[in-house]
């Protein structure tokens, strides 16, 4: 199928004509059961009429995707939550007020009218609003209830530009919107409201600090950061090998000069064995590494720089066929806590603590 890209920018919630037009066109492609991929504030997403199982089949479809993986809907306006929820409790209030429009998913009890194949078979529906303009107004358009999982292939880095949706899309799905690049690059934070206290079932930039201040106690699904804790993760999607570039990636933990000195030993002995070796750094030791190709997620002191640079870097290295990487490590607390939760998935958990007595090499 020819795949239409087209380019939408937004003055906060207004639209050039030629904007409002690709959006309607947009909203008709979706209310006809075809696809359309979009921005939003954190990914790019692969949207479908989330009340049509056909569209459903179709996303599953388009990115190789397993179909037990159930697929957020994304509303725009509050009052269309009830229709698809079979209760809202007063917690998804709070945090509603706090985080919507936003990077924030909650799962509730579904209703009758959201199918098995937008929930992966599940019971459950997750829901989120997201706040870029682009993404509310092809919802508004389209029916007020679409589905969308990031826009990459299944097993592929979500894409943060267009160039990686039309990567991995072209050709699979009816219509692309251009709409610039993703501000957060991390998908979205996921809470399940179906258990108690509340649950974080993905980390992402809201953090469990940010509604642990509006909800009191809230827990975390202990399979996020630890590779073997005999449980299967709760969110379906968390079991998949994600976000795996295709070289091997090995996280180095340790003192900053430790950690360069491993990976420059480790990185010649594989480039003997014909490796090529990419290096996942930041600003402050960039200039330290010997390997292939280095690239920096951006300064330490600038998370939020670091989490919309990583995917990006990890499609990088594919492109470039670098088969051995080594990156950084980063505190597993506030957003560093989806940052390592998806370096760490990347990676297959391969994590390498180095004390201070080590010694490179060994
Ligand atoms: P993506 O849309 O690619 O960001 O992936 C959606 C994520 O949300 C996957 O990890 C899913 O497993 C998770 N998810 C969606 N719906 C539910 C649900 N009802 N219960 C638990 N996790 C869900
Ligand atoms: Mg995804």
């Amino acid at each position: 199928m020819d795949t239409k890209v087209v380019t939408v920018q937004a003055r906060g919630e207004t639209f050039s004509y030629e904007a409002e037009q690709a959006l309607r066109e947009a909203g008709e492609v979706l209310r006809a059961g075809g696809l359309v991929a979009f921005p939003t504030e954190t990914v790019y997403g692969l949207g479908g009429d989330a009340l049509n199982p056909e569209s459903a089949r179709k996303i599953y479809a388009a990115k190789g995707r397993p179909s037990d993986n159930p697929l957020i809907v994304h509303i725009a306006r509050m009052e269309d939550l009830k229709a698809i929820v079979r209760q809202v409790p007063g917690e998804a209030l709070v945090l509603a007020r706090a985080f919507w429009p936003g990077p924030l998913t909650m799962i509730f009890p579904k209703a009758d009218c959201v199918p098995r194949e937008t929930t992966g078979g599940l019971e459950t529906v997750a829901v989120r609003m997201p706040s870029h303009p682009v993404a509310r107004g092809l919802i508004l358009r389209g029916g007020g209830y679409v589905a969308a999982p990031s826009a990459n292939l299944s097993g592929r880095p979500s894409p943060t530009a267009v160039r990686y949706v039309i990567e991995d899309m072209d050709g699979r799905i009816d219509m692309i919107l251009d709409g610039g690049e993703g501000e957060i690059g991390l998908e979205s934070t996921i809470v399940d409201l179906t258990v108690s206290p509340p649950q974080i079932l993905r980390p992402g930039s809201v953090t469990r600090d940010m509604l642990e201040a509006v909800l009191g106690q809230v827990s975390i699904d202990r399979t996020i950061l630890e590779a073997d804790s005999g449980q299967a993760p709760r969110a379906p999607g968390m079991k998949y090998r994600h976000y795996a570039p295709q070289g091997e990636l090995t996280i180095i933990a340790g003192p900053a000069a430790r950690v360069t000195d491993y990976i420059n030993v480790h990185g010649a002995k594989d480039r003997e064995q014909g490796h090529k070796v990419g290096v996942i750094g930041t600003d402050e030791a960039l200039a330290q590494y010997r390997a292939d190709v280095v690239r920096s997620l951006g300064s330490r002191q600038d998370e939020a720089g670091i989490a919309r640079h990583l995917y990006g870097i990890l499609r990088e290295f594919d492109d470039l066929q670098v088969t051995r990487i080594y990156s950084e490590c980063f505190e597993a607390s506030g957003l560093g806590q989806a940052i390592m939760n998806r370096l760490l998935k990347a990676a297959g958990h391969r994590l390498i603590v180095l004390d201070a007595a080590d010694q490179a090499g060994e």
